[in-house]
């Protein structure tokens, strides 16, 4: 019986070696991956630009929700507006037979109003803008597919035509979707794109936002360069690099996974936005509640993604806005301690260990940490395997037990 018991806990101890032993990059990035102290809620919205008078007035009603709630400290909610400062010029570029690329910038009169409201709520604190491309599309691929796609011309044809109705590939700006499987674009093409649209950003707001957010997270190195170039210091990611279209037209397997506060081509910074706010889609506050808590568990910021459809659609725009503030107002019911605060200078925290929002008690790290191993989706099966998977959580509720609720402020 002693004997069995023996090679019983030897196999176990080997197992747990081999799991660390197996796993030890991924898991030295979730152990340096910072910590947070408190809970931090950032709305990132994406897709604002070139539209009608009526997407201004939904700006300003957005703008005077998030002026409402505030944390702690008295700072307004943040919404980050992930830019596209042009969209195609779908009458020219029929009239030319799809054979040059023409562009209605945001700059023009009619989208005024659009830029005003812009501007207002970053100067009400509510607003912090983000490079989202001159484009929501790689303009030599759009001409490349119109030419040949009946559908995509109808959209050039139409007035109205929003980016979000554009085919799922070719709203990868930073690759060459014009056939498939996708190509990376010329360096040097990429390096031009991303100058312009900086001038772009000058010219309109006299700002060049530090801030990229790929256009459905697909990017490669030459682009981080670019970025990093032209004073990008923090790049929005979905926690994983996507660089190329398949032959059908979907996301390509993943490069790599990525974690808060790592590091990119030229120093730039990588934050993650994994929680997701659609009203459209039928997302409701409940949602962002479970979210906040969720990440707050594991030391992270919560950066909820969201796009201008929903609040811009004539059906369901009032129930969004509504959504938002019962999300925003229930967050800071739910955690007292929420810190409101743009993406930007979430980055510059990551970028600064000494910064007031990270947790120091070694002890509190470590039972974000295992609960943080828990959490990891491509963990589980070899937790479970090990038997980890039944053990850590014992684990984490013995330290939090003896770890008082305010373990780290020591
Ligand atoms: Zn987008």
């Amino acid at each position: 019986m002693y004997a069995f018991l023996l090679i019983a806990g030897f196999s176990l101890l080997a197992a747990w070696v081999l799991f660390f032993f197996a796993n030890r990059d991924l898991l030295l990035r979730l152990w340096r991956e910072p910590t947070l102290l408190r809970p931090v809620l950032i709305v990132e919205s994406d897709d604002w630009g070139p539209g009608p008078e009526a997407d201004a007035q939904a700006l300003q009603r957005i703008a005077a929700i998030l002026a409402r709630v505030r944390d702690r400290e008295h700072r307004p909610a943040v919404m980050t507006l992930g830019v596209v400062l042009g969209k195609p010029d779908g009458a020219a570029i029929l009239a030319d037979n799809c054979g040059h690329y023409h562009r209605r910038g945001l700059g023009e009169a009619r989208y005024a109003p659009i830029v005003g409201a812009m501007r207002q709520g970053c100067e009400m604190g509510v607003f912090a803008l983000q490079r989202h491309g001159l484009e929501h599309c790689w303009p030599e691929s759009l001409l490349v597919r119109a030419r040949q796609d009946g559908v995509l011309r109808a959209w050039l044809a139409d007035p109205e035509a929003r980016s979000e109705a554009l085919p799922s590939a070719l709203q990868s700006r930073w690759v060459d979707a014009g056939t498939l499987p996708s190509r990376p674009l010329p360096e040097a093409e990429v390096r031009r794109a991303v100058m312009d649209e900086a001038e772009v950003f000058l010219t309109l707001f006299g700002i060049c936002p530090p801030v990229a957010v790929p256009n459905t997270f697909v990017w490669d190195d030459a682009v981080e360069r670019a970025w990093a170039q032209s004073g990008v210091r923090c790049v929005v990611t979905c926690g994983r690099q996507y660089q190329a279209r398949g032959a059908d037209g979907a996301l390509a397997a993943s490069a790599r996974r990525i974690v808060n506060g790592e590091s990119g081509q030229s120093g730039v910074r990588y934050l993650v936005r994994d929680a997701y706010f659609e009203p459209i889609r039928g997302h409701r506050a409940e949602q962002v509640w479970e979210a906040v808590a969720r990440r707050t568990a594991l030391g992270r910021p919560t950066l909820l993604e969201t796009h201008r459809e929903s609040f811009i659609d004539a059906d369901h725009g009032d129930t969004a806005l509504a959504e938002l503030e019962r999300a925003l107002a229930g967050v800071v019911e739910r955690h007292p301690d929420v810190c409101f605060i743009s993406t930007e200078r979430l980055a510059d925290a990551y970028a600064d260990r000494q910064h007031a929002l990270w947790q120091r008690s070694m002890r509190a790290r470590s039972v974000t940490f295992l609960r943080r191993l828990l959490a990891e989706a491509g963990l589980s099966r070899p937790l479970k395997l090990c038997g980890l998977y039944f053990v850590l959580p014992m684990v984490v509720r013995l330290l939090a037990t003896v770890t008082p609720s305010a373990a780290g402020r020591h």
